[in-house]
């Protein structure tokens, strides 16, 4: 009966009680994208690391008062980007963007408000300029010191823009869960090259799961695909253990079919089945477990959308906690039209969040929720979640929704509903 399902939160509690952040490591920022930083990014040169022109044009110093339009002023030197430590000692230097203010002058003025003289050389101003104008103050972007970046910080190529421009060599982030994957089922064909007998279909999940893990910011250590026995299982499961596998996660076999042979195969193993079956669609067979050596398994049910749905809500969150990020958060989105389910399961819905004709998001729920159906979810932008107790939803409730991964938001196809 469905009432005697484990409540997904409650399941997700469990699944997080046995995760802990794992150690950091230093890795060169080249190596950064996407890795979550384990402590925040202090600033160690200030950004700008000198005082230089924001403009093409004239460095001249003054005192509080602007220097007048129609003034001249004779030219001393000229500098440009990269010439290094100059004392000015009268009059105007010749400035190019994000050349080194000459010692002793405070202001800049563009070109184009100038007028070069001859006999002898000098410039006259067109308008007025004051004491910092176009000038790019030494720390006005980062200040000696400052705390740029908090940890936790998901590192995107803006990130590493300013770390960069900080000289910042290496940073120390959190070490990448290092996850297994074993497909299970006499009836998968890896090979795409290999015609399908009666009977065989291809092995999506393998794919799926190998693709969606490294976005999920985990290390895929080991793959396989194994048929439905206990023994070709176990064996896998030796490899993925000898990989160095900290999760080991399988598709198929977790039902109540008789080929399902998951539960036997963890008790060989010694391993303490935390649950099995939640009430959640799709994907009710979840099963999680703890081997005596601490590696966390969990048991996805085959069909690849529950495969999906069994690794962005229940996989990923220990993920997250293994890489020290919080919780997450779910965005709340007005739903597009009206929806009804069955009560008693939360729904991880194939859903599109889109925008209406006004440029708002709204949320659809797309045709074709059946589990065991791939192409609704290449059209997905989203999942969309259902509570537990809903039934009926009319147009314009807000419902949850989250990205397809984690670490990474709602892409929107900027199309309108
Ligand atoms: P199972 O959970 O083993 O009963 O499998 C449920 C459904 O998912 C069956 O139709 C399987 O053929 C299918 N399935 C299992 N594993 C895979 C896989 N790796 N790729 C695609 N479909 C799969
Ligand atoms: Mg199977």
């Amino acid at each position: 009966m469905n009432h005697a399902l484990l409540d997904p939160d409650h399941a997700l509690a469990q699944i997080l009680a046995q995760c802990a952040p794992l150690p950091t490591e230093a890795v060169a920022l080249a190596e950064a994208l996407d890795r979550v930083l384990a402590e925040p990014g202090v600033a160690r040169e200030a950004l700008p690391p000198f005082d230089n022109s924001a403009m093409d044009g004239y460095a001249l110093r003054g005192g509080d008062a602007p220097l007048a339009a129609g003034s001249e002023h004779l030219i001393e030197g000229e500098q440009a980007a990269g010439d290094g430590l100059r004392q000015a000692q009268h009059g105007a230097w010749e400035i190019m963007t994000g050349a080194r203010l000459p010692d002793g002058l405070d202001r800049v003025i563009p070109v184009e408000s100038t007028e070069r003289l001859e006999s002898p050389p000098r410039v006259r101003l067109l308008s007025e300029v004051s004491a910092g104008q176009n000038v790019r103050r030494a720390g006005s972007d980062v200040a000696l010191g400052e705390t740029v970046l908090p940890a936790g910080c998901v590192l995107q190529p803006q990130h590493l823009t300013l770390l960069a421009a900080l000289g910042v060599a290496s940073v120390r982030v959190a070490t990448r869960p290092r996850v297994a994957v074993l497909c299970t089922g006499r009836e998968l064909v890896d090979d795409a090259r290999s015609p399908l007998a009666p009977g065989q279909i291809r092995n999506s999940n393998g794919p799926f799961l190998a693709a969606r893990l490294p976005l999920a910011g985990a290390l895929p250590v080991h793959g396989e695909t194994v048929g439905d026995d206990v023994s070709a299982f176990l064996a896998a499961f030796e490899r993925a253990r000898a990989a160095g596998a900290q999760v080991v996660i399988s598709s198929g076999a977790v039902s109540m079919g008789r080929y399902d042979f998951v539960p036997q195969a963890l008790a060989r193993l010694g391993a303490e089945i935390l649950f099995h079956k939640l009430a959640i669609r799709p994907g009710k067979p979840l099963l999680f477990a703890r081997l005596p050596d601490g590696t966390l398994f969990f048991g996805l049910p085959g069909n690849p959308v529950a495969v999906a749905a069994g690794l962005r809500f229940f996989v990923e969150p220990a993920l997250r906690t293994m890489l020290g990020l919080p919780r997450e958060t779910h965005c709340r989105v007005p739903l597009l039209a009206d929806y009804a389910k069955k009560p008693r399961l939360r729904f991880h819905l194939k859903a599109q969040v889109t925008l209406d004709d006004q440029g708002r998001l709204a949320a659809r729920v797309l045709d074709g929720q059946e589990s065991y159906r791939i192409a609704p979810l290449a059209h997905a932008n989203a999942w969309l979640l259902v509570p537990l107790a809903a039934q009926h939803l009319p147009a314009g409730t807000l419902v949850e929704v989250c990205g397809l991964g984690h670490l990474h938001p709602i892409q929107l196809r900027g199309e309108c509903a």
